[in-house]
């Protein structure tokens, strides 16, 4: 009971977290400085939003998705940032206990979410992440590393290798979904990366296949794979080890 209240306000927590997200992630499309202008203001009319328009969730669930001032609609990718934050990095700390490799792990999780909302957003997972996101993992994993320490360095080598190679297939991967999975490799080591990118096909797959043939989808109509790669690595991260285990001692 108590854990349950602990974990409520880590929810709670998490959810402004999702609404910084949203922020950095958008603000990294339009190469706009996160700090610089402080307050949020409303896409459409540029109304400055006052802390009763930035409760998460809650205030654009009150507001019907629609600003305060000129009733332009907002975005329902904002609520959906928020909740999924929340949900996922809660279920991180949940499954990870209070160790530092669960802080790692959460700053390894934040980068994906944000890849998933400027992937939702514009297709697009902007260098402005990946880069800074594989050197503050690259520092961290230099300290904080449960397997030695080349098996999260050949993690980055196969993660960025093997879809480099997929990139070149048409109609593969953008680059930004490489240089992900390059920095997927240095948080989850070269095992788990090459889960995540097996479980990433195999959600993209569930959820994709029946938007397609229902029609939902056109032939050549692409879908952003941010959320998949999102779904995948946190199988792999969350099941991985185990599922691995199974395998081999099905097959091996
Ligand atoms: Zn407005």
């Amino acid at each position: 009971m108590e854990n349950l209240l602990v974990m409520s306000y880590i929810f709670t927590f998490f959810l402004f977290i999702g609404s910084f997200l949203n922020v950095l992630g958008f603000r990294m499309l339009d190469g706009t400085s996160v700090w610089n202008p402080r307050h949020s203001h409303c896409p459409s009319c540029g109304t400055q939003l006052t802390w009763r328009d930035l409760i998460p969730v809650l205030s654009w669930l009150f507001l019907r998705g629609k600003c305060r001032n000129c009733h332009q609609p907002i975005s329902w990718l904002y609520p959906l940032g928020e909740l999924m934050t929340a949900v996922l990095l809660t279920f991180v700390v949940w499954h990870g206990g209070w160790t530092l490799e669960t802080f790692v792990n959460l700053v390894l999780f934040v980068i994906v979410i944000t890849g998933t909302i400027t992937d939702l957003r514009a297709k697009l997972i902007p260098n402005a992440l990946t880069f800074p996101g594989m050197a503050i993992l690259l520092v961290l994993r230099l300290f904080v590393h449960p397997e030695p320490l080349w098996d999260y360095l050949l993690g980055f080598v196969v993660g960025g290798g093997v879809l480099t190679l997929l990139a070149l297939i048409p109609n593969g991967m953008g680059g930004g979904d490489v240089k992900l999975f390059a920095l997927l490799g240095l948080g989850l080591g070269w095992k788990l990366v090459l889960l995540a990118l097996f479980f990433s096909c195999v959600w993209g797959t569930v959820v994709g296949l029946p938007l397609k043939v229902s029609g939902r989808l056109k032939a050549r109509q692409a879908i952003p794979f941010g959320p998949f790669i999102l779904l995948g690595t946190l199988t792999s991260w969350a099941y991985g080890e185990r599922l691995w285990d199974l395998y081999r001692n099905l097959y091996l």
